[in-house]
Formats: structure tokens, sequence, C-alpha cells
């Protein structure tokens, strides 16, 4: 853990105002950025804010009584949102992701649900629309959910041992709470749920296996659970390479007691890589955005709860879209700043950062040197 005080002025990440183009240009849907990249997914932060304070992600330390969350006039309306998402789709997106901070904890969050299943493609297809959550509010929110239009969910869960989950999401929060919004999700018909851990070395690594035996064992193929390299986002959780437990190594651990096999990609720029258990009782993934950048394919954008969006996780600035929004700029106008801001994106950190080495990274995330502060992934969603 970091001792680092972070300054409060520092929390509103940089952005520009995008320029929107002289010759306005209109959605193709077929986009490609400096590297020859589509635009296929976008994530959506709803809120800055969440109830769990995980050392890897909203350290207490730094996110405290004092911190100063973002003021609902600064948040993104729900129309606003919907407006933007559809602007997005026009150029190729076919995915949404929900993400915060927490964001079941935004106010009606179904009804922003709702907005979006509305959307279709140019082809009149709707989209696939998911969410990812701490589970914490999931029993009480997936029927509503469901209902509202939502197709399925990510659930986040670093361990099954009560007091090692207390002690990572730092609230004392109960694992038991989770264990039943992911059964609810299942039974609202909110599958196939992807199940996401992160792993730190030294601290839940022994939960590899424990949570491995569960989701096989009770939900079969209905959980997909994913193990998460712990990455170096943001600046604020001191991060370091030896805490980070290579995916090959947690294969290696699960396939010792369960013979994997190795399964084809289901989609391209998809960020998991896939195996299934060679007797038939469902399959797992690995992220490992740290030992095996996958920037190549990366298809995503991100849209902040106030409306920057960024092109990176590890970005440290983003593009301010809200002034357009808010001001008098048409749907061509934003739609095209849009598709100008794409095509010229470079971004490639976590290659950089292996080509770098894993010291850069750890140096990066000091506030004494001079890198721009990178953006956390509690204001931009995972
Ligand atoms: N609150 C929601 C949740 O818990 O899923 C959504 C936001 S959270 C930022 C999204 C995901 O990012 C979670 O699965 C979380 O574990 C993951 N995450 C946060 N910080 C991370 C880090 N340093 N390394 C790897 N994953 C991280």
């Amino acid at each position: 853990m970091t001792d680092k005080v972070i300054p409060l002025a520092d929390h509103r990440y940089a952005a520009r105002v995008p320029r929107i183009p002289q010759r306005l240009e209109a959605p193709t849907g077929l986009l490609r950025d400096t590297l020859g990249r589509p635009l296929h997914d976008l994530r959506i932060s709803v809120t800055d804010r969440c109830n769990f304070r995980c050392s890897y992600c909203m350290p207490k330390e730094v996110f405290d009584k004092d911190y100063r969350f973002l003021p609902h006039s600064s948040l993104l309306s729900f129309e606003e949102i919907t407006r933007t998402a559809r602007l997005f789709v026009a150029h190729g997106v076919r995915k949404i992701r929900l993400t915060g901070g927490e964001p079941l904890l935004r106010k009606n969050i179904e009804g922003l649900v709702e907005q979006l299943a509305e959307i279709r493609t140019p082809g009149g297809q709707p989209l696939a629309l998911t969410l990812t959550t701490n589970g914490s509010l999931l029993a009480r929110k997936a029927a509503a959910l469901k209902a509202a239009g939502l197709q399925r969910v990510t659930v986040s869960l670093d361990s099954l041992d009560d007091a090692v989950f207390r002690h990572m999401n730092d609230v004392d929060f109960p694992v038991a709470d989770v264990l039943a919004g992911i059964d609810a999700a299942r039974a609202a018909g909110l599958g196939p749920i992807k199940v996401n851990m992160v792993v730190k070395r030294g601290t839940n690594e022994q939960e590899i296996l424990p949570m491995a035996r569960y989701f096989r064992e009770n939900h079969g193929g209905g959980v997909v659970l994913r193990f998460i390299e712990y990455m170096d986002v943001g600046a604020t959780n001191g991060w370091r390479m030896d805490e980070v437990l290579p995916s090959a190594d947690v294969i290696a651990r699960i396939a010792d007691e369960f013979p994997l096999v190795p399964l084809e990609a289901t989609a391209p720029g998809e960020t998991a890589q896939r195996w299934a258990y060679a007797d038939g009782g469902g399959e797992i993934g690995v992220i490992s955005s740290v030992t095996q950048a996958f920037c190549h394919d990366c298809s995503r954008a991100r849209l902040s709860t106030e409306g920057k969006l960024y092109l990176c996780l590890f970005a440290s600035a983003g593009h301010d879209l809200r002034p357009l929004l808010r001001g008098n700029a048409s749907d061509e106008d934003i739609a095209s700043a849009i598709g100008h801001i794409w095509q010229g994106r470079a971004d490639r950190y976590s290659e950089l950062r292996a080509l770098r080495g894993p010291d850069s990274a750890e140096a990066d995330g000091n506030d004494n040197n001079k890198a721009p502060r990178r953006v956390e992934m509690s204001y931009i969603g995972g």
C-alpha cells in the first residue's frame, strides 16, 4: 500500500475540448485508429463513487471522508449518456458496458439501461448491453436490471474466504452477500455471468483454487471465472511488479488439479484468453494485461462519469465531450469530433510498458516523477 498523500486538486483529470472538424464527416461504422484498430466497445462510467475501498483500486487513505467526489451536476444525465452512446454506435460500437465506481449506486440505473436497450445498430440489431459490479447490491437489483433490458453482468469477487474478502474490500463487506447477488443474477437470466478475480501475489493467490472449485461445482457453465493480473492503473495503489501473479502461473495451478484445454477467442479484441475444463465442467479465462499486453487489438473507448472520452485505461488525459453535449453542437458535429479523435488514436500503453520493463511502471506510479498522472480506474471504470 502507498502512504502517499494525493492532492485533491489533482483529482479532476486533464482533458481538452475536442475540435469540431470544419468538414463534417458522417459516421461510416468503419472507423480505424492509426494502428488500424476499429471502435467496437464503449465502457461508460456512471458514477465515480463506490461503497468498497479495495486497496488496488480506491485505497482508503486517498478516497477518505474528505475526498471530493464529483457533484451531481457534473455527471452526464441519462439523456446525455444515451445521446453519446447513439453516436458511438453509428461509428461501429456494438457492445456497451456500464461501470464505475460502483454502477449500481447510481440512482435509477435501470432507467439508463432501459434507454440504452432501445438503441439499434444501423442494421437494426440491439446492442450487447452489460454491466460490471461489485455485486453488493445485485441481489436487490438483478430482476429490475433484466426487466430493463440488461443482458449480462460481470461480478468482481476476489476471494471466497470471508476474512480475506472483507480485508480486500476494506469496508468489512461479507462474501455471502456477493454470492447471493450472483445467484440472483443467474435466477434473473443475466447469464452467462462472468466473475472477475484480481489476483494479488501474497494477498489472495491462495484463493485461486477454492474459487475455481466453487464455481465449477456450484455453477458449471453458468459462470465463467476470470483471473485478472493486478494492473498498474491510476497513481494511488502503490503498484509493484512483485505483487503481480502472472496468468501463466494461475493456469498452471488450476491445471494441476483440473486439466484445461485452450479455447479460441469468441471475438477479436477480447480481453480474456479462454480455457475449458477438459472434463466439460465449464470454462475460465485469464486477463493478462501486464504479462501479455493486448493493445494491438484493443477496440475499447471509455466515457467518464462527467463525459470525458479516454482512449486507453492507462491514459493521463481525455477529450471533454460535455461542453459539446451541453453547448449547441449538433449530433453531426459531435459524431465528427469523435471520429476525428479515434482516427488519431495511437495509445498502446501496456505494450510499451512491456518494452520498457516493469520498473518504469512502478516509477510512473510515483508522484515525485515527471510522468503525467494516469487516470484512476474508479473514475473511468474497469
Ligand atoms: N465497482 C465495479 C466492480 O467492482 O466491478 C466496477 C468498477 S471496477 C473499477 C471494475 C473492475 O476493475 C473490477 O473487476 C476491479 O476488480 C478491477 N480493478 C480495479 N483496479 C484494478 C487493478 N489495479 N488491477 C486489476 N483490476 C483492477
